[in-house]
């Protein structure tokens, strides 16, 4: 019999550690993919940091639960930790280091910059979440910035923040990193993993499977010829409004790069959709494949 032993993982804690160990790695011609997390990793996260090493990149996984993205209305003291646990994942998954710094790490006494991104940030998750994409956008170019990685990797789950990212990186001249993609990772019954659906109990659990029923309805209405972007967001949210349990926030079509809603599908498109089920905010979508 044989058993696969993983490699170590490095755990480092400050910017000198980690820009140590991107060195080093650089030195023997590593390539160092960074995958952002703030932790409670699932099999979402971790099949970004899998196909990551499969192709034979160097992966770290950052674990930081930022508060600079929660507004102080949301869950951020109950955003579950368990950072043993996730480095234990992520080495199994192929890691070999996890970038788990402290608050203060990031967060320097007297720290007075954010970076806000428009355009891509107006809609959706941006004006329900007011200062939520700010937090996102800094947080994220400091760790390009600490990290100085080769390629980052994030998931399109979190569609709206893939377009506040690429903006940001494009704007700040942050595009000698390579941004991939990695498409949502589902649970047997279609519903998109996420670190949140822990919080639901079990008829939550149940209701929350309207969120992809929504994007299939949708995906038929395009297969018998739909084209017109508002009626195919309304076929999704038919789905939502008559889910028991499930309170809908928005369902729409939006072109992937600005998050602008389209009127008409006649090119590339998301259909992206928000949903509390019970307290829990769940988001969904779908790109969209025009017939
Ligand atoms: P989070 O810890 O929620 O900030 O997520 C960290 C990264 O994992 C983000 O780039 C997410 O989009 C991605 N991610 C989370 N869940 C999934 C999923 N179900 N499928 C693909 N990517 C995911």
């Amino acid at each position: 019999m044989h058993f696969a032993v993983a490699a170590p993982v490095a755990v480092l804690r400050s910017v000198p550690e980690v820009r140590g160990h991107v060195r080093e790695v650089r030195a023997q011609g590593g390539h160092v993919t960074l995958v952002p997390t703030m932790g409670a990793l699932h099999d979402g996260h971790l099949a970004l940091v899998r196909s990551s090493a499969a192709r034979g990149e160097h992966v770290i996984v950052s674990v930081f639960v930022n508060p600079a993205q929660f507004a102080p209305h949301e869950d951020l003291d109950r955003y579950p930790r368990q950072e043993a646990a996730d480095i234990l994942a992520a080495r199994d998954a192929g890691a070999l280091a996890v970038f788990a710094p402290t608050a203060g790490e990031v967060y320097p006494d007297g720290f007075a910059t954010t970076i806000s991104v428009d355009g891509p940030s107006r809609g959706f998750e941006g004006e329900l979440r007011p200062t939520h994409f700010a937090g996102v956008a800094t947080i994220v170019a400091k760790l390009l910035l600490m990290v100085q990685p080769d390629r980052l990797v994030l998931g399109q789950k979190d569609a709206q923040q893939v377009a506040v990212v690429r903006r940001m990186m494009r704007d700040l001249n942050l595009d000698d990193i390579d941004l991939l993609v990695h498409p949502i990772v589902r649970e047997d019954d279609g519903l998109a993993m996420s670190s949140r659906n822990r919080y639901l109990s079990p008829d939550e659990r149940d209701a929350a499977r309207a969120l992809p029923a929504s994007l299939r309805a949708a995906q038929r209405a395009i297969n018998a010829g739909e084209t017109d972007a508002l009626l195919i967001a309304a076929a999704a949210r038919r789905v939502l409004d008559t889910a028991v349990g499930v309170r809908p926030d928005y369902a729409a079509v939006v072109d992937p790069d600005t998050f602008s809603p389209l009127a008409v599908l006649d090119g590339p498109a998301v259909l992206c959709v928000a949903a509390r089920v019970g307290p829990t905010r769940l988001l969904d979508n779908a790109v969209l494949i025009p017939i």
